[in-house]
């Protein structure tokens, strides 16, 4: 049985719903309240592939301090995956993707190294009437930085509701279905962070699967 152990990091703007998003898919749970984390944390999952793979997801989600610093660099580094959120009702946190993406890759210290790190895009609060945010620009967003980065393949756009608990699951299935540590670095675990790459096969398998994905 394979079984690997892939670190995942939210980030993007504070008030996106990062920490819901991770409660709703680890607890199943939605509350209201908006109150910072505290401590920059992880929780893992253990997800079920159903061909006898399981995956552990190592969730990482910001101290809440994203509005006034840096997240440093023990967040970023050694991440296998990052989703990159957004409010689909609040434009300027689409706008600074670019700027998340960019902090992202300098600090986790990946740069133009990779073109195909697995980023996943994220739109939560689909449940609010007042989307400002179509999935024609998300799509536009992936697209532009796939085009850029001469990535393999197109960046994934997801949509979701933390409130609501709608495909909330999809974004983070996608990664454990699709992010692959090569077996030789899995050899090594312990020597430093682990370069990840897309399984293109299990790629579109999975994008066929997952509801979300615009
Ligand atoms: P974070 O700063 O990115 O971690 O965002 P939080 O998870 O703390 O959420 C910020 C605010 O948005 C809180 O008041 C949440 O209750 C609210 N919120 C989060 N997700 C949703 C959602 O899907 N729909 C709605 N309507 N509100 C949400
Ligand atoms: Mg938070």
């Amino acid at each position: 049985m394979t079984k690997q152990l892939l670190k995942v990091v939210l980030i993007g703007d504070g008030g996106v719903g990062k920490t819901s998003l991770r409660n709703q898919f680890i607890h199943k749970r939605f509350t209201n309240a908006y109150k910072a984390t505290i401590g920059a944390d992880f929780i893992t999952k253990e997800i079920e592939l159903g061909d006898g793979k399981r995956v552990s997801l190592q969730i990482w989600d910001t101290a809440g301090q994203e509005r006034f610093q840096s997240l440093g660099i023990a967040f970023y580094r050694g991440a296998d995956a990052c989703i990159l959120c957004y409010d689909v009702t609040n434009y300027l946190t689409f706008e600074h993707l670019a700027k998340w993406r960019r902090e992202f890759l300098n600090q986790a210290g990946i740069g133009d190294s990779n073109p195909d790190f697995p980023f996943v895009l994220l739109g939560n609060k689909i449940d609010i009437d007042e989307r400002v945010v179509s999935r024609r620009q998300a799509r536009g967003f992936a697209r532009e930085h796939s085009i850029l980065t001469g990535a393999k393949t197109e960046m994934p756009c997801f949509e979701a509701s933390a409130k609501d608990g709608i495909h909330v699951e999809d974004a983070f299935i996608y990664i454990a279905k699709t992010v692959r540590i090569p077996q030789m670095e899995l050899d090594m675990v312990g020597n430093g962070p682990a370069s990840t790459r897309l399984d293109w096969e299990a790629d579109s398998e999975a994008r066929k699967r997952s509801r979300g994905c615009c």
